[in-house]
């Protein structure tokens, strides 16, 4: 996209964080800056003005930020999956494997319609597993999600393709290596 450089130039990458040899792409800048947090939600608003989604579906916690924005200048619903232990309604729970353990995402059992068309949306896709548990718990509620989106996607580590052999389009707009 236009202003794919824009952007990567407002992610500061943090070495070492949150561990030895991790590398982490940290996003606040691009939220902190007005002139560029409209231009990157504008990018995602384009994407889907004319797609017309029954709902934005955020992953927890940075795609909170960006899906809630997109959400209401869509005039559509937004509706969070959180991590474990933190919704108060009737949930459907996911569980997906980390590097050391597990971790698990749920979704409100009322958050979203069957039939509904859904993009879900997050910051960062590294190994794909929040992505694909949140796809999952959508397509629990008969759900289809027709798009995942993210800012960044880290292909080397293989997720995105991942995803997108599983059926989910993508749409992400910066890569790093
Ligand atoms: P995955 O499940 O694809 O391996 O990891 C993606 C999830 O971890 C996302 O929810 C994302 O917010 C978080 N994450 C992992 N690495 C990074 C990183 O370098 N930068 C940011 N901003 N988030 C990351």
């Amino acid at each position: 996209a236009l202003h794919t450089d824009y952007i990567r130039d407002h992610i500061r990458t943090v070495p070492d964080w949150p561990a030895p040899g991790v590398q982490f792409r940290d996003i606040t800048p691009l939220l902190q800056n007005p002139k560029v947090f409209r231009v990157l939600i504008d990018e995602f608003v384009h994407r889907y003005f004319d797609v017309r989604p029954q709902a934005i579906a955020g992953l927890d916690a940075r795609g909170f930020i960006i899906g809630s924005v997109l959400a209401y200048e869509l005039n559509i619903g937004f509706v969070p999956i959180r991590k474990k232990g933190k919704l108060p309604f009737t949930t459907v729970a996911e569980s997906y494997e980390l590097e050391y353990g597990s971790a698990t995402v749920e979704l409100h059992t009322d958050a979203v319609q069957a039939g509904d068309r859904v993009v879900l949306i997050d910051d960062l896709i590294a190994t794909g597993g929040t992505m694909m548990a949140g796809k999952r718990l959508l397509e629990k509620l008969g759900a289809t999600v027709i798009e995942g989106a993210a800012i960044v996607d880290l292909p080397e580590l293989g997720g995105s393709a991942r995803l997108r052999e599983s059926g989910l389009p993508l749409f992400t707009l910066v890569d790093f290596a």
